[in-house]
Parts: C-alpha cells; structure tokens; sequence
C-alpha cells in the first residue's frame, strides 16, 4: 500500500500562483485546501481565484478545499509622501488618527483606526511592521499620538500596526468583513476564517452574516491577539477550526512565549474535537530559496508531532519564487514527521466522555484499530461528523470518508488521517454500501488482500449524524469485504 501523507497543507494563493500552470502544479505537489487571502485584490480577483482552483482541482481529478481569509481589524498607517521614511532611536514621532490625514513624512503619519487614541496610555509600546518598527506612546493630545521611535528602522506605506500585550478595543468583524463574507457565500468557499477575533461572540456573529448569505462554511478562529488567549476555550468552542495565526500573535505577546502558546492552543482545539492549522513563517526562507532550512524543517515536523491537522504556507506560495517547490518541501517533511508519531492507546481523548453515538463509535474504531491490527478505516459520512471524531484520536491508520457531498468532501479536507472519497449510496443498505466502497479502494491499490477492517455507517442510510453501527471486515481474495470471524494474533 502506498504511504499516504495524513497531515494537510493549506496554500495561500497570491500573484505567485496566477501564473500558468502554477496552481495545477501546485496541487499536484500535494495542497489539499487554499486560502484567498481577502486583506489583499479586489473581490473580483478573489472570484476568479476561485474559478482556477476549481478548474485545476477538476483537471487533476481531486477536489480542493477554498477557505477565505477575511482582513479583520488590521490597523495600518496611512501613506507618506515619498512612500517611505526612515526613523531614528530617540526621535519624536507622532501617529494622526484622523480620516483625513495629509501624507506623512518623518514626523508624523496617519492612522486608520480613528478610535486609537483612546486605546493607548503613554508607556505603552507600538509594534509595526511586525515588531520591525517600535514606537513608545508618551502622550495623548486629541487625535494626535505623540511617541518617541524605539529604534533605528524604516516605515512604509500601509504598514500593520499592533500594541504591545493586546488590549485595542476594535471589534472583529468590520464593515468590510461584512461585505467580504457575502463574496465569500457567493464564491461558496468551504472555510471563513476570522481575522483578530477577541471571544465567542466574533464567531458567532461572523457564523450568522455568513448564514444569513446561504454560507454552511466551516468558521476559522484565527488565534492572533492577547484577547484570544485569555478567552480561548470559549473561542475554541465557537469555532469549527482554529488557526495558530503566529505572525501577528507573536508581536502581540512576543516571540519567545510562542512554543509555548502553539502547543496549548493545539491541545485545547483537540481537546474541544476541532481542527486545528499551525500558520506562518513555515518554509519561510523558501520565498527565495529552493531548500527549507533545517530550523524549517524542524518547525514543520514538530507542528506535525504536536498534533496540528494542517501546515499553512503564506509569502512562500503567495509571492515566493519557489511556490511548489515549498509544497513538495511541506509535504515530505510531513511524511517524514509521521513515521515518529505514535498512536494513542491511552485514549486520552475518550477519558473526557463521550456525548454523541457517532462519537462512542469513532472511540470504539480506534480501540479496535489498536488493539486488532486494523489497516484501515471505512466511514460513510454524510456531513463528514463521523470522519472529524474518528481523526480526533490519533491512529496509525487511515480513515476514508465516503461522502455524496461535495461540500462535505472540502471541508474534510482539513482534517488530519481522513482521506474523502466521492460516494452515492442512494438506495443501497449498508452491506451493499460496504462491499462497494472497499472494493472501489482495493481496486484503487489502498486497501490489500487479507487487510482488516472497520466499517462505520448508520443503520439509516443518508442522514446526517446518525452513525451508530461499526463492523470487523477483511479483504478477500477477489476484493470484496468479508465479514472477519475469528481474530487470530498476526
Ligand atoms: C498570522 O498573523 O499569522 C496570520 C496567519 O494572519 P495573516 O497572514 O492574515 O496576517
């Protein structure tokens, strides 16, 4: 049987990846899911984004999850009158937070966020350009931030600005994401991920405005502001997946506290059944360089071995010179970071209690898995439920989603070990379902002579949820499932 990779990879899409042929290359290296990055272009561009995926996913014969990454509250500075400036340690410089602020120049410059001055106190340190540029706040005068430059740096047009330690009183979702998440119904993405969300409440409302469009996309929590942390189990809950987003997190709480936070905010997502991506900076040097360094590497495999369903790459296929190559890179250190995972025969994920059937049987398949020496699992998923609870434990083993859907087909896409696979079975009863589906595998080279089996299905075909049947089976000569009367020690 051929190895299969189990952990996902997320692409961003950019001018990179516009040009002829990248995207089919770019998806045959191995990305399962992309992102429209909406802080950039305009939605027309995001539109026909959108068309080439489907178009490239249709001519290599895979689907491809779309997940739309909404700009949130970024706040920029405004433009200079030579596009640039350079700052000295020492010098004042001042931010204007006025809607219409003249160009600036080394003095002074403007900023979007007009509500700014009332959410900083002098002490407070400004972080932009990622933490290249740092500016203490030593006085308010109305819309006027007046700061002292931290050091010697240069500031551009457009820049992100962040407050050291979190604590700007913005709210989530803005007009703007607003608009957005209506061009993301109307292109039917498979994620909306949610940019600098602080609680609970950003998810549940950018979740309405989406529904309120005919959106069922899944919602992504981008996990990127001190707020977040504080408030993470409730986010968490409120989301469907959850985005390690470390660019802006680590200027925000500083880099050194990173590891740290990416490892619990894993564990919390796994905890709570969600998936869960590791983002930015992975293959980095990749935006220039053909080879990953080591450190990358190491990164990317230890993402992998902390649990991550998926690795996101961003600048290095966006806007790098070496977009498939960074896949090919990602995808093979993956494999190489799951030869060294091992299973999870503890059940640690069973001790916090079951609540739902198709749960108790995704626990009991890994059980079995484990403890029989099953090669593979089967599930008939409608809405892909089944296939998220089995991935929540960690297996050895793949798990091939069949799904009618096609939606539900993308937004497995993003979860770890799970392999979906376009399936109707209307009108069949589940023994049927079962010898087809296995046989459609043998046929395809996953599944061997002799490989044992869990098949997982509901009683009631074609109804969301409501799995509750799991059965041994073994591939016979021929192909086909039969059912596995004795278990004899391999
Ligand atoms: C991040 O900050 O890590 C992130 C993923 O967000 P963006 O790339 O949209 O800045």
């Amino acid at each position: 049987m051929q190895t299969l990779r189990r952990t996902r990879i997320l692409a961003t899409l950019g001018p990179a990846t516009d040009a002829p042929g990248v995207l089919e290359d770019l998806l045959r290296a191995g990305v399962d899911c992309v992102r429209l990055n909406f802080s950039h272009g305009d939605p027309a561009e995001q539109i026909a984004r959108a068309e080439r995926v489907r178009a490239a996913s249709a001519a290599i014969g895979r689907e491809t999850g779309i997940l739309a990454d909404l700009p949130g509250p970024k706040i920029r500075v405004e433009r200079f009158e030579s596009g640039k400036v350079e700052l000295s340690a020492g010098q004042r410089f001042d931010l204007l937070a006025e809607a219409d602020a003249p160009l600036g120049n080394a003095g002074f410059v403007g900023v979007s966020y007009l509500g700014l001055p009332g959410d900083v106190v002098a002490g407070d340190v400004l972080l932009l350009d990622d933490g290249m540029v740092q500016l203490q706040v030593e006085a308010i005068e109305g819309q006027r931030i007046i700061t002292r430059v931290l050091n010697n740096s240069v500031l551009s047009n457009k820049k992100g600005l962040n407050k050291q330690g979190g604590g700007l009183s913005l709210g989530a979702v803005t007009t703007r994401d607003r608009e957005l998440i209506e061009v993301a119904a109307k292109i039917g993405v498979d994620f909306i991920a949610v940019s600098f969300c602080r609680n609970a409440d950003d998810m549940e409302e950018a979740r309405a405005i989406a529904r309120s469009h005919g959106s069922q996309a899944a919602l992504v929590s981008k996990i990127e502001r001190a707020e977040a942390i504080t408030n993470l189990k409730e986010i968490i809950a409120a989301s469907d997946v959850v985005m390690v987003a470390r660019g802006d997190l680590g200027v925000e709480i500083g880099d050194a506290a990173l590891p740290g936070l990416q490892k619990r905010i894993i564990r919390e997502a796994l905890a709570q059944d969600r998936i869960v991506i590791t983002a930015t900076q992975m293959l980095q040097s990749m935006v220039d360089s053909p080879l990953p360094t080591r450190a990358e590497v190491l990164d990317v495999a230890n993402a992998v071995i902390d649990g991550s369903d998926a690795v996101m790459l961003s600048q290095e296929t966006a806007a790098g010179h070496w977009p498939v190559q960074a896949v090919a890179a990602m995808a093979r250190i993956c494999v190489g970071a799951e030869e060294n995972l091992a299973a999870d025969t503890d059940y640690e994920t069973a001790k916090r209690g079951l609540d739902r059937a198709d749960q108790a049987i995704a626990m009991a398949a890994m059980f079995l898995t484990e403890h029989i020496g099953v090669g593979a699992i089967v599930a008939l998923t409608e809405s892909g439920g089944t296939a998220r609870f089995l991935s929540r434990f960690r297996s050895r083993v793949p798990i091939f989603a069949f799904s009618n859907h096609a939606d539900s087909r993308r937004r497995m896409r993003l979860m770890r070990d799970v392999f979906p696979v376009a399936f109707d079975s209307t009108g069949m009863q589940p023994r049927e379902a079962a010898r087809v589906a296995i046989k459609h595998l043998f046929d395809e080279g996953a599944l061997e002579v002799g490989e044992r089996l869990v098949f997982t299905s509901g009683e009631a075909m074609e109804q969301l949820g409501a799995t509750n049947t799991l059965r041994l089976l073994v591939v016979d000569e021929a192909g086909n499932a039969a059912g596995l009367g004795e278990i004899s020690p391999d």
